[in-house]
């Protein structure tokens, strides 16, 4: 029987965590996940697109025009990019898809964040469709290699000293991101900017997860990057429920099965406590 007192989202949370039960959920999730781990969404009150045009530092042309004017200014960007990231531990959210994963009712998560956050709070089957902040990639064979915390804090640290040499930068850049054993090619941080190709290994398995789910969890995501804001609806059109746990409705509200909006801090914790 309801509570009598059932707040407006009870009644959701009750149906949401029937349907988790049943297992093979696939979820996917986008910055505000990470939002209260201490990193803003890029384009809300604080993220960096408040302080850096996205139009120049959010695509690898506009970092080396930057680089080539001042040198200063790139070393800037990184630092800040980086000290955000660097500071975040995971929060209550990704542990509660850790431990759904761990009671084998979640098959995977697919995220849309590089924060390495799902990772650290032991997820263990990710996607992760934009890459990985705390990974380099080989531009040519695509071999990675982690880029472990203390060594991003150092190339932070070295780049802040030499950040008005461009060619002292262009070193310390060497040392972190070197050449690959494998073919020679160049490594770089394995971020996916403004303008480049998903990898098409990762949009497949996503959507292979798809293939076999019973519904797709979308947490923190505003839904408007594409190709990662195509999957609710290929879910959907393979018969999965569609559930979205935003704090604002997302551009793909109107084909979610179920919404409950607020802060996914206090809502998963509350749909995983009697589980
Ligand atoms: P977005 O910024 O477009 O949307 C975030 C959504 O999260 C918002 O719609 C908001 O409703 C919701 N939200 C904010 N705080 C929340 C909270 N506490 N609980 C629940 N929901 C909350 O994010 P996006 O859809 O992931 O797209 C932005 C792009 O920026 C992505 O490509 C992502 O890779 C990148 N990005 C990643 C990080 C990260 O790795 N943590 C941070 C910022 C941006």
């Amino acid at each position: 029987m309801a509570a009598k007192n059932a707040r407006p989202a009870d009644k959701e949370i009750a149906v949401v965590r029937n349907i988790l039960k049943k297992g093979k959920i696939v979820c996917l999730t986008g910055a505000g996940i990470s939002y209260e781990s201490g990193i803003p969404t890029f384009r809300g009150n604080g993220g960096l697109w408040e302080t850096y045009d996205p139009e120049v530092y959010g695509n690898m042309p506009g970092l080396v025009s930057i680089f080539r004017k001042s040198p200063e200014k790139l070393v800037g960007f990184i630092s800040d990019f980086y000290n955000v990231l660097l500071q975040a531990k995971p929060n209550p959210a990704h542990l509660c898809l850790s431990y759904l994963e761990k009671s084998s009712l979640l098959k995977a998560v697919i995220t849309q964040n590089i924060d390495n956050l799902h990772q650290q709070a032991g997820t263990r089957s990710i996607v992760e469709l934009h890459g990985n902040a705390f990974r380099v990639r080989c531009r040519s064979c695509g071999a990675t290699l982690k880029l472990e915390k203390d060594r991003v804090k150092e190339m932070v640290s070295l780049l802040k000293k030499a950040r008005s040499s461009r060619v002292e930068v262009l070193k310390i850049f060497s040392r972190y991101c070197p050449r690959c054993l494998k073919c020679k090619g160049r490594f770089r941080i394995d971020i996916v900017l403004f303008g480049e190709q998903l990898d098409e290994t990762d949009l497949s398995r996503s959507r292979e997860l798809l293939d076999d789910c019973r519904a797709l969890l979308i947490v923190g995501s505003s839904l408007v990057v594409y190709p990662a804001a195509s999957l609710p609806l290929y879910a959907k059109e393979r018969g999965a429920k569609i559930i979205e746990i935003n704090s604002q409705p997302s551009a793909l509200s109107d084909i979610c099965d179920f919404k409950i909006m607020g802060a996914a801090t206090e809502i998963l914790p509350e749909i995983i406590r009697v589980l």
